[in-house]
């Protein structure tokens, strides 16, 4: 390729509307331009990077034993009012009408549809199981799309799907797409850590996500692990130990139950500071809205709520904590007048009221009465009157390794593929069927397995970048090298920069020669912006027979002749793709 022919514009400046460096490099550097709120075109150098992480993906799979297909992405609403996933999965869906009105939606996921195909085609125990796969553009009304291609609006995903009769042929396929997944990133360069999380709107029970690990703010997911052991889990799924606190208030002289004047303490450092206890022996009580409606969250007071987790623990799809409004409406529905801080379940009727595990352990402890500017101190469970207990409290670095008991320890990360184990979930309401030796109807037992292509590639971009530009790993960069003559008038260096160019090409070796009639300056800056691995400059040392080799991620430079030059990068291409 001709640089003077390739469709690409670098540009000077970032874009202003990005936020983190993905975004930023691939803008600058002439791969994506945006349509619309997180929809983007994918320029022919991001389309290259593109094919090759689908193809990397898809010589896997084929070699995990998947086969791959293409669905429709126009989708046709009955399908999903038969998984119940119509009502379910909210405003991320894309719906839309027909001419005859017809509601549809584009797929953002295609369980739904792979689930109907099947059941037309596997009936019987003999044709399974089955792995079957595709890679197509999704969609999803994400309500912040952002970050670019790491959270897009219309994005590419490989999406597969796997139908067993049993949960042990469900168990060895997921460890087969586990370890896939974990070639597939590795021939990506892209090391990923594989952390257990919360299965969300799929649903089911086994999920693991594969995490880019990243400090920067394009890791959306708190993951916490342990280095002595391999615990690893989304904030959302991560549990801990809590190393010893006060949770007895006699510790502290709460002997006697009685109500005690506590003015202002609006929050739980008010409190403790102005009680003088520590924080862990306040039962704080929170008003969430789950599915619309109101619901009360008891948790120790030094410890915060996971909202996903209390979200699954109440069985509803969407959460969030209630305004200053809604908690108003609830009080005074219950002839109640206190603010958040001073609130209790006692006295709430028919509502929800659950409390975090860590409230079981405490004795003695404060309490909201219901009542602004009071509180009620020695309290004790009974004095809640809680039933449902459950675990949904957030997990904080430091606290123990639920499997080895080392202290956990928290970083960010970008997920950029997830393994689930569905088991009838789609199956069974479906009545996704096959007929076993005895001629008796059984739904599959379902997993899926998505990656999501284009973020991907922009995580690729977050691990592997410098103040100049993109440093493209070999195995997924657009081209491998570019060859630079220094001087286009120089007929010598022109000359020398057309042999590499062609002989390289010869050998199969993906080049672009910066042919532009352009300064060195803005030669080298764009390809260093680019993120070629390899540079052969080809200047005034021409003179003597010799070039220079650049290498990308380490800025290293070598001098050496052309032919030592070819060989290098042959050698180096080929060490890296094999
Ligand atoms: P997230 O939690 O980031 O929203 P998800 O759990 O919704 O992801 P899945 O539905 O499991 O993701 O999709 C599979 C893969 O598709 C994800 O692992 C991710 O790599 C990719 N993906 C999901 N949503 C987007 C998006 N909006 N833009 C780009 N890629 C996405
Ligand atoms: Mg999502």
């Amino acid at each position: 390729m001709r640089m003077s022919k390739l469709f690409v514009q670098t540009l000077r400046e970032f874009p202003s509307d990005a936020e983190v460096v993905s975004h930023k490099l691939l803008v600058k550097a002439g791969y994506i331009k945006k349509l619309t709120s997180g929809v983007y075109t994918y320029l022919p150098l991001m389309w290259r990077v593109l094919k090759k992480i689908e193809n990397i993906t898809r010589e896997e799979m084929d070699n995990a034993g998947a086969q791959e297909l293409l669905m429709p992405f126009l989708q046709p609403k009955e399908l999903w009012v038969e998984s119940g996933r119509w009502e379910a999965y909210g405003k991320e869906l894309m719906r839309l009408r027909d001419r005859h009105d017809r509601e549809m939606c584009l797929g953002p996921t295609h369980e739904e549809i792979i689930t109907s195909v099947a059941r037309d085609i596997l009936k019987s125990y003999k044709q399974l199981p089955m792995n079957l796969y595709q890679i197509q553009s999704k969609f999803r009304d994400e309500v912040r799309p952002r970050f670019g291609l790491l959270r897009g609006r219309e994005f590419i995903m490989k999406d597969g799907y796997s139908f067993g009769m049993t949960q042990e042929d469900l168990d060895k396929e997921y460890k087969n797409m586990a370890d896939t997944y974990t070639r597939i990133f590795n021939r990506c360069g892209l090391p990923t850590k594989a952390v257990q999380s919360d299965s969300g709107a799929i649903g089911g029970n086994v999920s693991h996500e594969y995490m880019v690990i990243t400090d920067t703010d394009a890791g959306e997911n708190d993951v916490f692990y342990c280095d002595d052991c391999d615990y690893a889990a989304n904030s959302n799924h991560a549990v801990s130990n809590l190393p010893k606190a006060v949770v007895d208030g006699k510790e502290c002289g709460l002997i006697e139950k009685k109500i005690v004047d506590t003015p202002n303490t609006k929050t739980i450092e008010e409190l403790s500071d102005f009680l003088k206890v520590p924080q862990s022996i306040i039962c704080k009580c929170l008003v969430y809205i789950a599915d619309k409606k109101p619901i009360l969250a008891y948790i120790r007071g030094d410890k915060q709520v996971e909202e996903t987790k209390l979200m699954n623990a109440v069985g509803a799809t969407d959460i969030r904590i209630a305004t200053a409004e809604e908690i108003e409406e609830l009080m005074q529905k219950n002839g109640f007048s206190a603010r958040a801080g001073f609130i209790s379940a006692i006295g709430i009727k028919d509502i929800k009221i659950i409390a975090d595990n860590t409230v079981k352990e405490m004795k003695n402890f404060v309490v909201g009465i219901n009542e602004n500017d009071k509180h009620l101190v020695g309290a004790n469970l009974e004095d809640i009157q809680v039933k449902d207990f459950a675990d949904f409290r957030l997990v904080e670095a430091g606290e123990f390794c639920p499997k080895c008991g080392k202290p956990l320890k928290v970083t960010r990360g970008i997920e950029v593929g997830n393994i689930f184990q569905l088991g009838t979930k789609y199956s069974k309401p479906m009545n996704a069927v096959y007929l076993d030796k005895d001629g008796k109807a059984k739904p599959y037992v379902m997993g899926c397995y998505g990656i999501g292509i284009t973020r991907t590639a922009a995580a690729a971009v977050e691990a592997h970048y410098d103040e100049h530009g993109i440093k493209w790993p070999i195995s997924i960069a657009p081209y491998h090298v570019i060859v630079v003559p220094v001087s286009g008038n120089d007929e010598k260096q022109k000359f020398v920069a057309e042999d590499i160019y062609k002989k390289l090409s010869d050998k199969g070796i993906e080049v672009v020669i910066d042919d532009r009639n352009e300064r060195p300056g803005v030669k080298f800056k764009d390809a260093d912006l680019i993120g070629f691995p390899f540079r052969i400059t080809v200047g005034k040392t021409v003179a003597d027979g010799k070039v220079e080799f650049v290498t990308r991620e380490t800025g290293e430079k070598v001098e050496m002749t052309p032919d030592e030059a070819i060989n290098t990068v042959v050698e180096k291409i080929t060490e890296a793709l094999k």
